[in-house]
């Protein structure tokens, strides 16, 4: 374990293996209600510019840049993470505003097109079905939120060998192996 800036680095082999992680959360430092398995991903910087300069963008860019994605990011299967009360409802917050969203623009949208079937020239159902068409991807900003990554403020390294926990709590720190 290291500590940089806020930053602390735990070996993946140590994530990987329940019964290692402390009893306390690594944001608030309270008692864990809950232990979560999750795979904790890399973040990727993706070169696009190079393939753009030399006549490779659209279709054919897009897909040698998802290629780089692939083959960039690392994953580690984090087990048994604890999360504390207060992390468990943010997550749920998060992932509940998300589905609303989600489900609301596709009732929005498809619930319009089919009343529009039955009544005639209403311009307001053709506002709703675009505000539903709308909210659609917008579902994705609070879902990325309460996503567990966020929620614990971890990410794996480039390499894949470590997991870096952004200003983990003091609560956590004391408890973790050394
Ligand atoms: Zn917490």
């Amino acid at each position: 374990m290291s500590h940089h800036h806020g930053v602390v680095t735990l070996p993946a082999d140590v994530v990987q293996r329940p019964g290692n992680l402390p009893r306390y959360c690594s944001r608030h430092g309270l008692p864990a209600v809950r232990r979560v398995d999750f795979a904790l991903q890399s973040a990727v910087r993706i070169e696009g510019s190079r393939f753009r300069a030399v006549g490779g963008s659209g279709a054919l860019g897009m897909a040698d840049r998802l290629g780089q994605h692939g083959k960039k990011v690392r994953v580690v299967h984090v087990r048994s993470w604890p999360l504390c009360g207060r992390c468990n409802r943010t997550r749920v917050g998060w992932l509940t505003l998300a589905a609303i969203m989600f489900f609301g623009g596709l009732t929005a949208f498809v619930g319009s097109l089919i009343v529009g079937i039955v009544v005639d020239g209403a311009q307001v159902l053709a506002a709703v079905a675009v505000g539903g068409f709308v909210l659609l991807p917008l579902a994705a900003f609070p879902f990325a939120r309460g996503g567990l990554a966020r929620i614990v403020g971890a990410r794996t390294s480039p390499d894949g060998a470590t997991v870096l926990v952004e200003n983990p709590s003091q609560a956590f720190l004391a408890g973790l192996p050394r």
